[in-house]
């Protein structure tokens, strides 16, 4: 299907996309990397008036590490970029370990995380990651930069807290208290599929104890879940087999899984509980990432 008419702006400064974007208000939509706003546009799910492309807005597309190791990662910062950092593989193995289990290789080439997140669908697999990570999100606007915690940018399925008139220009993630450790794990019935359920599992580790954890779920309820109560389960500790399996026994009780064609509710809170001990018994042995022993990081496929 085609999508509705609609007016196309590429500006070439952010000052410019605000302002086009202020100008509409609620009949502008900002296109990054179109993954998901063009197959909405053109299933009539979204018709706005104005897409404001910001693709031409030059210095967008990084992502780096500040000197105290806290990480950014820039609105146009593609899914394929963050799949062959060196950066992410050295230093933050909860992201590497979901770069690569993002949809396909045609769609990370132009999607971005930052657009993830705007997009906030439920099924998204980097709102999990950030969120585990205790990340933010920077915004502009007519009246300035604010910044996000993750956790209040979501607000629901497919909704965050945006006004129509900003631009989300970077997600930061704060640099880590220890080593950090952790992985990202993905049940998917096919390679390139969305998540069955996703696990993000982030801990930050000095000579085994852990500093600072932070776990979150994909699919398994309207939104990205985070499982604090799990993550509180850990604080304090070194990863023992119990401290584990109390962490991966609230993190299945925070789930909200439903049962459907890619499985029961039983079926997906057992994976959330086997995803969690996993991810946590490889953090404690090798403090890397975990992706469950398969070539693309991917955990398996449903039944
Ligand atoms: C076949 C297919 C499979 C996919 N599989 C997966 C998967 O397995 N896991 C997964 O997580 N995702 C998956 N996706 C979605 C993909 O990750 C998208 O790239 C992502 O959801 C949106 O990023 P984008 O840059 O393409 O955003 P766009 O499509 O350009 O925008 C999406 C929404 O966010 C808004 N937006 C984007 N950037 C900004 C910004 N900087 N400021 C303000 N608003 C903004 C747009 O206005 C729009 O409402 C899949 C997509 C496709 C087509």
């Amino acid at each position: 299907m085609y999508p509705s008419r609609f007016r196309y702006e590429a500006p070439r400064s952010l000052d410019e996309a605000i302002a086009l974007l202020h100008e509409r208000g609620d009949e502008a939509k900002v296109l990054a990397g179109g993954q998901s706003l063009v197959p909405l546009m053109k299933l009539r799910f979204a018709a706005p008036e104005l897409v404001v492309d910001i693709n031409n807005v030059g210095g967008l597309g990084y992502h780096s590490e500040d000197p105290d190791g806290t990480i950014r990662i820039g609105a146009l910062c593609r899914h394929a970029d963050l799949e062959r950092s060196a950066l992410l593989k050295a230093r933050q193995p909860t992201m590497a370990a979901a770069a690569p289990l993002i949809a396909d290789p045609i769609v990370r080439r132009r999607g971005t995380l930052v657009g993830s997140l705007c997009h906030a669908d439920p099924q998204g697999d980097w709102a999990s990651v950030v969120m585990a990570l205790g990340g933010t999100v920077a915004a502009r606007g007519p009246d300035g930069i604010r910044t996000i915690p993750i956790a209040d940018f979501v607000t629901g399925p497919f909704q965050n807290t945006l006004a129509p008139d900003e631009v989300a220009t970077e997600v930061v993630i704060p640099a880590p208290r220890g080593t950090p450790a952790g992985g990202y794990l993905k049940l998917e019935r096919r390679v390139g599929d969305f998540a069955t359920i996703g696990v993000a599992v982030a801990v930050e580790l000095t000579a085994g104890t852990v500093n600072r954890a932070g776990i979150a779920l994909t699919g398994v309820g309207g939104s990205t879940i985070s499982a604090t109560a799990a993550a509180a389960a850990l604080t304090g500790h070194q990863l023992t087999a119990e401290v584990i399996a109390s962490a991966a026994d609230l993190a299945a009780e925070a789930a909200q899984p439903r049962t459907d064609h890619r499985g029961s509710a039983e079926y997906k809170r057992h994976m959330v509980r086997t995803f969690v001990t996993r991810i946590l018994a490889g953090a404690e042995t090798n403090g890397g990432a975990a992706n469950g022993g398969a070539p693309n990081g991917s955990a398996g496929k449903a039944a």
